[in-house]
């Protein structure tokens, strides 16, 4: 079976596991947080001496900063296929990308009921409109399409994959019937845009937001990338230095352009780290990464389903294309104690819980919680399979070996 397509900081951690010994770490929650490429950490110790503030400065080391995140613009803005003006705005990650967008639409906006969180708060707690999935995607579009028709919104917001089922939603399909009933079309990417190449102006996204950390980057840095004239004119995310043209006590012009959102010191080095996974992403090819990912998600998927009692959830019954990631509900015990055992005894983590998309989990699942695996460029067949095996065994065991076993507090 394929081993990892990239080297990955932190792959080699051999970790303490109950009973004795130690073990290789097997780190099966990429889509929470995907460890940074190697790649990544030797362009951060590059960045790092390079420490001084931006946009300010005259002195070498902040040109050399300013040139970092400008330059890093760039990189971001062609890796996604962004238009000649559309503007790159650097953000803390996904939902602080979501939250901007989210205060700059001229209007309503719909999204769906399978959103992570951080594409369904922003919009409900003013008062957008919630389109609920069906159980195939065609039927679901056609319910987009009349909730559309019904009440004109400004904007369609739906994720690209869904953090739950790794399900891969339609792009192009969604940006056309986005853009035939007057709608502008955004995509949350924080899942897609680390495995698949998004390209906005061939496909039409008008907005595309993600987060480094789930690319192959560290954490604070993420993105809002989409048409510059809603965000021209949108209050500022933030207030102060560097949104500013001018201030005086009782008012301030503010810019256009991304700064107008980005008032206050950027996280520079992440900003530096985002740039050098993208590149890396390129290298290694969308192709070679898919093909990995297929194999890796296919032995995933036929494992599971070899397992008595271990039902994997899908939400919907005609989409084939899906992203590595699998999460299941045992038919008996609680899979917050075996996500436990996994960890404390074989050394493997995973997650367990509604993974931030609960209207979407309550509606797909019959129990309370469940346990999500996720791979990616720095997974092995054998880290697959170590899992499976693992999984085996604990379910054929029960909840009982599991209690007995698990230390007092080591799950809520
Ligand atoms: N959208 C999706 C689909 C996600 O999976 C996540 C992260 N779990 C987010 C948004 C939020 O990302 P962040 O926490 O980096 O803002």
């Amino acid at each position: 079976g394929p081993g990892p397509l990239a080297a990955l900081v932190g792959a080699d951690l051999d970790i303490p596991v109950l009973g004795g010994g130690r073990v290789r770490h097997v780190n099966l929650d990429v889509a929470a947080s995907a460890p940074a490429f190697t790649a990544v950490a030797e362009r951060v110790a590059r960045a790092l001496p390079y420490y001084a503030s931006v946009h300010r400065g005259t002195g070498y080391l902040s040109q050399a900063s300013t040139a970092v995140v400008d330059d890093a613009r760039v990189v971001i803005a062609r890796h996604v296929g962004a238009r000649i003006d559309d503007h790159v705005v650097v953000t803390r990650n996904t939902t602080d990308a979501l939250n901007l967008l989210a205060a700059a639409v001229p209007g309503d906006t719909v999204v769906l009921d399978l959103e992570h969180h951080a594409n369904l708060l922003p919009w409900t707690r003013r008062g957008r409109r919630v389109v609920v999935a069906r159980g195939t995607l065609a039927a679901t579009l056609d319910a987009l399409a009349a909730e559309l028709r019904r009440t004109p919104a400004a904007l369609l917001s739906v994720t690209g994959a869904s953090n739950l089922t790794g399900e891969v939603l339609p792009l192009e399909v969604l940006a056309r019937l986005a853009h035939d009933h007057g709608a502008r079309f955004a995509v949350d990417a924080a899942q897609l845009l680390p495995h698949r190449r998004i390209d906005l102006a061939a496909s039409g996204i008008d907005y595309v937001a993600f987060s480094g950390h789930k690319a192959y980057a560290p954490f604070g840095a993420g993105a809002l990338v989409g048409r510059g004239d809603w965000l021209d004119v949108a209050p500022p995310h933030l207030a102060g230095g560097g949104a500013v043209e001018a201030v005086a006590v009782d008012g301030a012009e503010w810019k256009r352009g991304p700064e107008r959102h980005e008032a206050g010191t950027p996280n520079v080095i992440g900003v530096a780290a985002i740039a050098a996974a993208l590149a890396e992403l390129e290298r290694l090819g969308e192709p070679a990464l898919r093909a990995h990912e297929a194999a890796l998600t296919g032995r995933l998927h036929e494992g599971l389903a070899a397992i008595p009692g271990v039902r994997v959830l899908r939400g919907f019954a005609d989409v084939d294309d899906r992203l590595g990631i699998a999460t299941v509900e045992l038919e008996r015990g609680s899979v917050g104690l075996v996500a436990a055992a996994l960890a404390a005894e074989h050394g493997i983590s995973v997650r367990a819980g509604r993974f931030c998309a609960h209207p979407f989990f309550d509606r797909i699942a019959t129990r309370a919680n469940g346990l999500r695996a996720s791979v990616g460029a720095g997974t092995s067949a054998d880290d697959v399979d170590r899992f499976l095996d693992a999984l085996r065994r604990l379910v054929a065991s029960g909840p009982a070996h599991v209690y007995d076993r698990t230390p007092a507090g080591w799950c809520p």
